[in-house]
């Protein structure tokens, strides 16, 4: 459905995209996770039009954004990292200017109230788009984009600044729209693509770093990353305790918790599972520990765990040869 091709962008001597390619399917949920300067909007600003490329080509359905750029846009929804609000205009005055720019064809009055539907808008149609929450913003961001039934939906950062309520309508929107749509998620965030993605594709300086199935990427994680531990027992004495415990990276101290007990962030080395050599050396020394859960895997987490499973690949495919 979307095929980028070596892509490559410079502003003067910035190279915000180095040889990019990747391929998102028909029906696909792609999630495009990089951090802050990765070059997700670049990449997200060439394939919509906005933005030409120095070398390289996007296509949507096999057409060539620049060669078609009236007929591949056509198939493509967008909300921009800032959607383009007329905040003056009421939301009706705004979907059917929308509606008129794209030259949609679509029946009018039906095709909007479906979209107001589905983005649950309806309640504030005849509001000035200036007096609404940045939640209710969003989404009528995102009925801009569904205006003309486009096969294709891109989102960058479609939940920066939202609070955790609006967050999880964002991404539940988001994920009922994949059921009929291509859908193009461009996020920092890590849980937000794991939760909503078929597959990830990871971007790191301009450069695509991983292109996984999101089950094979959550395996990759299993047992890594950051663990929050709550342990009974004196903190300096348990911390020294922890940091002897062979593949913890980091431990620290995070606050205290009931009945003489801290609790502490740990993290572990890249692919490595300290849970069970931690549990024994604890109870080892007789330190409780009464709760264990993760933290969560950092985006760092996952970027060394790739780079160091792909080195792993290398050797033991020199060592073959
Ligand atoms: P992301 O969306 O992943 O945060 P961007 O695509 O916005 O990253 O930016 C990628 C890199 O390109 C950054 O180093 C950024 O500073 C640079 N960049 C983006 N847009 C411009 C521009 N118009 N002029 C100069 N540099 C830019
Ligand atoms: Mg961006």
């Amino acid at each position: 459905m979307i095929e980028i091709k070596n892509l490559t962008k410079k502003f003067g001597d910035i190279i915000a995209l180095d040889n990019v390619s990747f391929e998102v399917n028909d029906g696909e949920i792609v999630g495009f996770l990089g951090p802050n300067g990765a070059g997700k909007s670049t990449t997200m600003n060439i394939l919509t039009g906005y933005l030409s490329s120095t070398l390289g080509s996007a296509t949507v359905d096999g057409l060539d954004i620049l060669e078609h750029p009236n007929e591949a846009k056509k198939m493509i929804g967008f909300l921009p990292e800032q959607p383009p609000l007329y905040l003056d205009m009421t939301v009706e005055e705004y979907l059917n200017f929308i509606y008129d720019l794209k030259d949609c064809k679509l029946d009018r009055k039906k095709h909007l109230e479906e979209i107001c539907e589905v983005v649950k808008i309806k309640d504030v149609y005849g509001r000035l788009i200036r007096n609404l929450s940045k939640g209710y913003k969003q989404r009528i961001g995102i009925a801009q984009a569904l205006v003309g039934n486009p096969k294709v939906i891109i989102f960058d950062e479609p939940t920066v600044g939202l609070d955790p309520k609006q967050i999880v309508e964002i991404r539940n929107l988001i994920r009922t729209l994949g059921k009929n749509h291509t859908v193009i998620l461009s996020t920092h965030i890590l849980p937000e693509v794991q939760s909503v993605c078929d597959r990830i594709v990871i971007i790191a300086n301009g450069k695509i770093v991983a292109n996984e199935k999101t089950e094979n990427i959550s395996s990759l994680m299993d047992g890594i990353g950051r663990l929050q531990a709550q342990i009974c027992g004196d903190t300096e004495s348990v911390l020294s305790a922890i940091r002897k415990v062979s593949g913890v990276r980091v431990a620290q101290f995070v606050g205290k918790r009931e009945a003489g007990s801290s609790l502490y962030l740990i993290e572990g080395e890249a692919g490595v599972d300290i849970r069970k050599p931690l549990f024994a050396a604890l109870s080892k020394e007789n330190y409780a520990l009464i709760g264990l859960e993760s933290a969560g895997a950092s985006l760092e987490d996952v970027f060394l765990s790739l780079v160091s499973s792909k080195d792993k690949e290398k050797k033991s495919k020199k060592s073959s040869d």
